[in-house]
């Protein structure tokens, strides 16, 4: 074969470091971890990373993780083996604007950095870099996004047909944990939630020792990680027959989740998105009983970019991996909430949950 060699691909600290151009900045300093993982690879608990405007990449780690990191971090990073003060070490040969990650850095953190800096430095606030890259998966994170939303649907199909009343939700959210990670996991993506009857009026409760009742609606929102990916589904189960009002408000949010999913789309504005569940809702005389946000991106971890909510900033790309997770929930009664996993596409959305969303009545 002849023609001219293959471009290389630009990788995510290539991408990084044109932003820090964009941006105006010589140099940016990447010290939360997951970030630190995103753009290096690394998964230890001690590094940093520098990204120069220029192409200078340096990466910094204490003595602890010099193995792990020569065989985690890419050759076009600088390894420096610093002291467990890693601050000092990056700070050292700083010079011109330096943006550091203003939504992780501790105040004290920055106190320090600002000490140990050259003089004429100059710090600047560039916290959210990251996370923009983050935001748009590639296909290899969709892929193991994908696995632990099966995950997933394996755990709620088998817990289906185990049963739940008179079992204790600490008890199923125990069981739901081990058979997720029977089945591959990593462990769980978030503290599991089974909550029965009333206790599901609480958007986030937290699973207790009594036992599940018949003739209720169960909450259950679990999620799992694969190869440092989450994933995030909620169902809400019937244990036999519901009176009509719960009927009704299971039909309404399946509706207006339905709804929202087909708004789902490159382009789309994430409030436009939201409004679209909350009208349905609201329509259906519940309004005042939907106080969350319709849904949020899910990556390496649980809750990032981009947010669908009334508040939520900017609009929908294609490769953002977001929830769409309407519920209402009635005080002293129950709650339902229904939850997908959704890779946004130019055209709608791919929905990664694939467990049924009709009424499932689980005895
Ligand atoms: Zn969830
Ligand atoms: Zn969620």
């Amino acid at each position: 074969m002849s023609g001219a060699a293959p471009k290389p691909q630009r990788t995510r600290a290539d991408r990084l470091a044109e932003r820090v151009a964009e941006c105006e900045l010589d140099a940016l300093l990447v010290t939360n971890l997951v970030n630190l993982r995103y753009v290096t690879g690394f998964t230890g608990t001690n590094g940093l990373a520098l990204i120069g405007s220029g192409g200078e990449r340096t990466f910094v780690t204490d003595f602890r993780y010099v193995d792990q990191a020569e065989a985690q971090v890419p050759a076009e990073f600088e390894r420096v083996r610093g002291r467990q003060d890693l601050l000092g070490d990056a700070a050292a040969p700083l010079s011109g604007r330096v943006g550091f990650d203003d939504e992780h850095l501790t105040v004290g953190a920055h106190r320090r950095l600002a000490e140990l800096v050259p003089d004429g430095v100059e710090l600047v606030a560039a916290g959210g870099l990251v996370e923009e890259l983050r935001a748009v998966k590639e296909p290899a994170e969709v892929e193991r996004i994908a696995r632990a939303a099966r995950i997933v649907d394996e755990a709620l199909g088998a817990l289906a047909e185990q049963g739940l009343v008179g079992r204790s939700e600490r008890a199923v959210a125990a069981e739901l944990e081990r058979d997720m990670r029977q089945r591959g996991a990593e462990g769980p993506s978030f503290p599991i939630i089974v909550a029965s009857g009333a206790h599901g009026a609480l958007p986030h409760a937290s699973p207790r020792e009594e036992p599940i009742p018949a003739d209720a609606l169960v909450i259950l929102d679990l999620g799992c990680v694969v190869e440092g990916y989450c994933s995030d589904c909620t169902r809400t189960f019937a244990t036999g027959a519901l009176d009509g009002e719960a009927a009704e408000v299971y039909a309404l949010v399946l509706a207006a989740q339905e709804r929202a999913l087909e708004a789902v789309r490159a382009g789309a504005g994430a409030r436009e998105v939201d409004a679209v569940a909350r009208e349905a809702i609201a329509d259906g005389g519940h309004g005042e009983r939907f106080g969350h946000g319709l849904g949020h991106g899910v990556g390496l971890e649980i809750h990032e970019r981009p947010r669908l909510s009334p508040t939520g900033e900017g609009t929908l790309a294609a490769g953002n991996v977001v929830t769409v997770e309407p519920g209402v929930y009635v005080s002293g009664e129950f709650g339902v909430r229904i939850e997908d996993l959704v890779v946004v596409g130019e055209e709608g959305p791919e929905v990664l949950s694939a467990f049924p969303k009709a009424l499932v009545t689980v005895g």
